[in-house]
């Protein structure tokens, strides 16, 4: 469950999107605006509360130091963290935000429906990545 935030969305009202925390956003998405600073990759995702359908615009970022760490094990390597590239018809956020769009949602899982924005960094400068901007198919929700 993520926090609810309400010292925020009392004041504020409805954010644009959510970052990689569930805190409320308003600014518009830009990858410079994650609260992961140090991410050479940021999706903008469109998800669904699993219980009411609900959608949210969240963050999902991938650092530098996380990419394509790599274990062998007795099958050979292993992947531990793939790039959200590398993943994108797997993305998952986990837990809605919890801004209270039905009375279960925020203990229940989100739905991931479609890479909206995809942004990737070698350096300092962002590129949108359009051909990584696909809907999702959750074949684990029917
Ligand atoms: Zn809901």
């Amino acid at each position: 469950v993520n926090h609810h935030y309400r010292d925020i969305t009392d004041k504020l009202g409805s954010p644009l999107w959510w970052d990689e925390n569930a805190v409320p956003r308003y600014c518009e998405f830009h990858p410079d605006h994650t609260a992961n600073i140090y991410a050479r990759e940021a999706v903008l995702l469109h998800i669904q509360c699993q219980s009411c359908g609900a959608s949210f615009k969240v963050c999902m970022s991938q650092g530098a130091s996380r990419v394509n760490w790599v274990r062998t094990n007795t099958d050979g390597p292993v992947v531990l963290y793939p790039t959200l590239a590398e993943s994108v018809k797997d993305l998952h956020y986990g837990d809605p935000p919890n801004y209270g769009c039905c009375p279960a949602g925020p203990t229940m899982n989100s739905v991931p429906r479609e890479v909206l924005k995809f942004w990737r960094r070698e350096h300092a400068d962002w590129e949108r990545v359009p051909e990584l901007e696909v809907a999702i198919e959750a074949e684990w929700f029917v």
